[in-house]
């Protein structure tokens, strides 16, 4: 397994978290220096993938159609931006309605992209603004970062470029 990852949780620390579930394209807004954080990640060869959990789809509130146009805007302006998103992974359930292995703090999602983009989880990062966040990314070995929702990852990056063991 010889690639790196930035995993990132999505509400909270791509878009902003509202404390309400985000699925209009207006209500959509991105982290303030996102994009230089993420170049800085994608020049140091991380590849980068987003888990998110999408419960609000589980329980009737949107659909699969409303979080497939946020993900094409979010892929969308990240190109634009010279940025590639490797994968966008997402778990649809919600524990009320039925029990999955897929919704974080279980780490399904994480390990099927270990499994499909060849990822060394010990050289990897998740980085979330949730504890469960960070107990999926440690199920599946890799280290995770809990931060402030809707906070710059700019000096974070900028740590995680630095450290010896990245
Ligand atoms: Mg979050
Ligand atoms: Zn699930």
């Amino acid at each position: 397994m010889k690639n790196k990852a930035i995993f990132l949780d999505r509400d909270g620390i791509i878009n902003i978290e509202r404390g309400e579930y985000t699925y209009r394209l207006a209500d959509f807004v991105f982290v303030d220096g996102l994009v230089k954080s993420l170049r800085r990640f994608q020049t140091q060869g991380f590849k980068l993938i987003i888990v998110s959990n999408q419960s609000g789809i589980g329980k009737g509130i949107y659909s699969f159609a409303d979080v497939e146009l946020l993900h094409a805007h979010l892929l969308r302006f990240m190109r634009l931006n010279g940025i590639e998103i490797h994968e966008i992974y997402y778990c649809p359930h919600h524990p009320d309605i039925g029990r999955c292995i897929c919704r974080k703090p279980d780490s399904l999602l994480i390990e099927k992209a270990v499994a499909r983009f060849e990822i060394n989880p010990a050289l990897s990062w998740f980085i979330g603004d949730k504890p469960r966040d960070t107990a999926a990314a440690e199920k599946a070995g890799v280290r995770g970062i809990l931060v402030e929702s809707n906070s710059s990852l700019l000096e974070l990056s900028e740590k995680i470029v630095q450290s010896p063991t990245n």
